[in-house]
C-alpha cells in the first residue's frame, strides 16, 4: 500500500476542519475515521468518497483498481453534469479476480488496463484508485503510474484512499490530497489574469453552477478551476494561479483551500450560492478578495451594482409565492452547508423551519443554524425513520426536504417530499436557483394528489361498508350468491 501513515495523520488532524478542532486532544488522535459497520449500506467506504469527490473532473478517466464489487456501477449516476466529455461518467475497472491474486498479476492487470484505455479513450489523464484488496496485496499502484506515465506521455494520477482506511468524508480529503500532490500546480497557465477565481467543492449537481457562472462572467471575474464540478484536468493543474478562492462544500475539500493558501497564498472564503442572501454576500466576498489581491477597486462597486439589480428581480418572482407559501413549515433532513444556507434561504419567503438536521455540519455550520433559529429543540443530529414517520404522519410540517433515502417515509407519511441531494434534478444555486427552489416546493406542497391520497380509501369508509352489505343482501335476496348471509345480518342492517 502506497499511502504513508503521515498523510493519514496529516488528513486527521485538518487544522481548518472545525468539526476537528472542536475535538479533545486524545479524540483528535483517532482521527475522523468512523469505523465501518460490515454489512451495513453505512454511506460509503473512503474510496467511494475519493471517487465521489473526483468522478466531476470529466476529461479524466477513471480506473478502479479492484474486484469489480468496488465499483458496482458501469455508468455513474450521481447528479454532477458536464458541459462536454462524458469520459467521466464511463467506470473503467481492472476487475481482479482470485487468480490475479493469488499469481501476482495485479500490477500487470492495472498497466495493461492504462494502456487500454489510453488507446481507446486518449483521455487528458487517467487517475488510478487503490481499493482494499489492492492495497492488502501490497499493490505498488505509484509506481506502476510513474512507469505508465513516461511511457504514454499522460498524467497518470494514483489515489490512495482504499476503503478500510475510513469513512467517505476521510476518502473526500485523500482526494484533495492526491490533486494538490500530483495535479495543482503541474501546468502553467498563459492567460493568467487578476480576476481569476477558484471554486473549490462544488459538485455542478444538475448543471447548477451554470446559474452562477454567468454572474461571474458579467463581473470579468474568471473560474480558472471549479473543483470537481464540469472541471478539465488542465483547469486544475493551473489552479494554483488564481487569485482568490471560494470554498463551498467545507466538509469535503477544506484541505485543498488551506494547502492552496499556504502554498500558493490564496486567500479563501466559505460561502454558498443557496439563497438570495448567501449568493449576494459571496459575490461580495469574492469581489473583496480580488481586490485585496490586486484586481481593480471598482471591481467592489460593479459586483454591488450587480448585486441590487438582481435582488430587486429575485425578490419580485419570490413575491407571487409569498401569499401561496407564507407560514408554510418545511422539515429539512440535510447535512452539511445545505443545511444552514437553506434555512436562511427559505426563511427569506416567509417558510417556517419546523426543523433541521445537522448531522454532517462543522460547528460552524451549527452555530449559524442556532442564531438563526433561535430555538435548540428545533436542530437536531439525526432524525430516526420511526421518528421522522410519526412526525409526517401527525402534520407536524406540510413538506419535507431530505435526500432519496428518507423520501418513502414522507410518502408513507402522506407527506410532500423534495429531493435536494446530489440525485436531484433540478437546479438551486443563484438567484435563479433559489426562485426555482421555491417553485418546486409550491408545486410539491399544492399537488392535488396528496389531498386524494390522504382521503380513506373506499373500502376503508363508513358508507362503503354499508353499500357491501346491502349488495350482498340484494344478492342473497335474489338466490344468485350471500352464503355468508344470515338473519342476524338481515336485522343488524334493518332488514329482518
Ligand atoms: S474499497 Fe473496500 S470497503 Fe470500499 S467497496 Fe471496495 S472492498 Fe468495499
Amino acid at each position: 500500500m502506497s499511502l504513508p501513515s503521515a498523510k493519514l495523520q496529516d488528513v486527521f488532524s485538518e487544522p481548518a476542519c472545525e468539526k476537528n478542532q472542536s475535538k479533545d486532544a486524545k479524540t483528535r488522535q483517532q482521527g475522523c475515521s468512523k469505523p465501518l459497520t460490515p454489512g451495513a449500506a453505512a454511506g460509503g467506504c473512503a474510496f467511494d468518497g475519493a471517487k465521489i469527490a473526483l468522478q466531476p473532473i470529466t476529461d479524466v478517466a477513471h480506473l478502479i483498481h479492484a474486484p469489480l464489487a468496488c465499483e458496482g456501477n458501469g455508468w455513474d449516476n450521481r447528479g454532477a453534469t458536464s458541459s462536454g466529455s462524458a469520459l467521466w461518467r464511463t467506470s473503467f475497472t481492472t476487475d481482479l479476480t482470485e487468480l490475479d491474486v493469488v499469481m501476482g498479476q495485479g500490477e500487470r492487470k492495472l498497466f495493461n488496463a492504462i494502456r487500454e484505455i489510453k488507446q481507446a479513450y486518449a483521455p487528458s489523464a487517467i487517475f488510478v484508485y487503490s481499493t482494499c484488496v489492492t492495497a492488502l496485496i501490497g499493490e505498488d499502484i505509484d509506481a506502476v503510474c510513474n512507469h505508465a506515465a513516461a511511457k504514454f506521455g499522460l498524467p497518470v494520477v494514483p489515489i490512495n484512499a482504499p476503503g478500510f482506511v475510513g469513512s467517505k468524508n476521510l476518502g473526500n480529503k485523500l482526494a484533495g490530497e492526491a490533486l494538490l500532490d500530483h495535479v495543482i500546480g503541474t501546468a502553467e497557465p498563459d492567460d493568467a489574469g487578476p480576476c481569476d477565481i477558484n471554486i473549490i467543492g462544488e459538485f455542478n449537481l444538475s448543471g447548477e453552477f451554470w446559474l452562477v457562472k454567468p454572474l461571474l462572467d458579467r463581473l470579468g471575474i474568471r473560474v480558472r478551476a471549479c473543483i470537481p464540478g464540469d472541471a478539465r484536468y488542465l483547469d486544475i493543474a493551473c489552479a494554483h494561479r488564481a487569485r482568490a478562492a471560494m470554498m463551498v462544500c467545507s466538509t469535503a475539500l477544506i484541505n485543498v483551500a488551506r494547502k492552496m493558501e499556504e502554498r500558493w497564498d490564496i486567500p479563501f472564503f466559505e460561502g454558498s450560492f443557496y439563497g438570495i442572501t448567501a449568493s449576494s454576500q459571496a459575490l461580495r466576498n469574492i469581489a473583496d478578495l480580488l481586490v485585496r489581491k490586486g484586481a481593480d477597486p471598482g471591481l467592489v462597486g460593479r459586483t454591488e451594482a450587480l448585486i441590487a439589480e438582481e435582488e430587486s428581480i429575485a425578490w419580485k418572482k419570490l413575491a407571487a409565492y409569498r401569499p401561496r407559501l407564507e407560514g408554510k413549515r418545511v422539515l429539512l433532513n440535510t447535512g452539511g452547508v445545505k443545511s444552514w444556507s437553506l434555512v436562511d434561504a427559505l426563511m427569506e419567503v416567509g417558510i417556517e423551519i419546523v426543523g433541521t438536521s445537522v448531522k454532517k455540519s462543522t460547528v460552524e455550520d451549527k452555530e449559524r443554524i442556532e442564531q438563526t433559529l433561535k430555538e435548540e429543540n428545533q436542530i437536531f443530529e439525526s432524525i430516526p425513520p420511526r421518528e421522522l414517520y410519526a412526525m409526517l404522519s401527525q402534520g407536524k410540517a406540510d413538506i419535507m426536504l431530505s435526500g432519496g433515502r428518507t423520501q418513502f417515509v414522507a410518502l408513507k407519511a402522506k407527506t410532500p417530499w423534495l429531493d435536494i441531494n446530489q440525485e436531484r434534478h433540478h437546479r438551486y444555486a443563484g438567484y435563479d436557483g433559489m426562485i426555482e427552489l421555491i417553485h418546486q416546493i409550491d408545486l410539491a406542497i399544492h399537488n392535488p394528489i396528496w389531498r386524494q391520497v390522504r382521503e380513506p380509501a373506499p373500502w376503508d369508509s363508513h358508507s362503503a361498508v354499508e353499500h357491501e352489505l346491502t349488495s350482498t343482501i340484494s344478492v342473497s335476496a335474489t338466490g344468485h350468491a350471500g352464503e355468508k348471509f344470515t338473519s342476524a345480518t338481515a336485522n343488524a342492517v334493518g332488514l329482518g
